[in-house]
């Protein structure tokens, strides 16, 4: 969700588009230095998140960070921001903050996994005290990102040692371009599997729910509208009706197109629509129509959380 003119204006764009659940930048995302936080706007922001109903709130960190970077002052300076944003997110009561695990810039993935898990242990070390997860998002491997194998996230949650205060989240995007086909009930379980061999479902805290511009194991990573790219809606059905998922906060990150509000209600209302929510043309009041189980997510659910995008447009990896 944007945060044009504050953070605490997010909750109210998030109750505008029909959001149970948002992202947001607790700074601007493409700038290393932000002004503190001051007491009035994280007491607006919780007023207006009280007031909508809204949450759990994800953040997601800047894209400047990047924890695997070879260059010493880099990764020292990621820390530093990393750091920051930790404690903003705590300041603001938000349980989650979303990273992408980093790129490693031609140094190899083992040595790129390696500073990874220094600088999550030397975090953990600095603010012992910090309630906050760190979800560690499985990415598109574009470029020398990592994150594109379960197994390369399974192996920083190897090296750091207070994995109880990491997480995991998907994006179907990323998870598509990266190889793992969610078109399919078969591709689907096959991908759980490995999940859950690799880290465990119950890392899972956070999903980003984003159609893909680009094919199978492209690398490329291209975010568009549910239900036109090449995923298509199977995907979403099967993730949204998976209960073992359905208290996980579901997120958009879909293009604005303009209208941001439009797109972001056009969008929810596909993905509510594969859950049978009333309005399903089809729909036998409030049952799927595919078979995969009953609906996790409903109207007045307390558990439904599908909602919307911190990104303006569609995101690339880190660089
Ligand atoms: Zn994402």
């Amino acid at each position: 969700m944007s945060i044009a003119g504050g953070v605490d204006k997010a909750p109210l764009r998030g109750r505008e588009a029909g959001c149970d659940t948002i992202q947001v930048f607790t700074k601007s995302n493409r700038q290393w230095a932000a002004k503190p936080l001051t007491d009035e706007q994280v007491r607006a922001y919780k007023d207006n998140l009280a007031a909508t109903g809204i949450g759990p709130v994800v953040a997601h960190t800047c894209y400047l960070i990047n924890l695997a970077a070879p260059s010493v002052s880099v990764w020292r300076r990621s820390v530093a921001s990393f750091r920051d944003e930790m404690e903003r997110a705590e300041r603001l009561g938000i349980p989650y903050l979303v990273t992408h695990p980093g790129s490693h810039l031609g140094a190899g993935e083992a040595e790129g996994v390696a500073r990874v898990a220094e600088a999550l242990n030397a975090l953990h070390a600095a603010l012992p005290e910090s309630a906050l997860l760190v979800l560690l998002e499985a990415t598109a491997g574009q470029g020398t990102s990592l994150g594109r194998r379960f197994e390369e996230i399974a192996a920083i949650l190897e090296r750091v040692e207070a994995r109880e205060r990491l997480g995991v989240c998907l994006d179907t995007c990323h998870l598509f371009a990266a190889g793992y086909d969610l078109r399919t009930p078969t591709g689907y379980a096959k991908t759980m599997g490995e999940l859950a061999a690799c880290v465990g479902l119950k890392r899972v805290k956070a999903i980003h729910l984003n159609d893909s511009k680009a094919g199978l194991g492209s690398r490329v990573d291209r975010h568009t509208h549910i239900g036109e790219g090449a995923l298509g809606t199977g995907a979403f059905r099967l993730l949204l009706n998976d209960r073992r998922f359905r208290r996980v906060p579901m997120i958009l990150e879909t293009p604005k197109d303009g209208d941001g509000v439009a797109a972001d209600r056009r969008n929810l209302a596909r993905l509510r629509r594969l859950l049978g929510w009333p309005g399903e043309p089809t729909g036998k009041g409030g049952h799927p129509t595919h078979g995969v189980g009953p609906p996790t997510h409903g109207v007045g659910d307390p558990t439904s959380r599908v909602g919307r995008p911190a990104t303006p447009s569609t995101r690339r990896g880190l660089r």
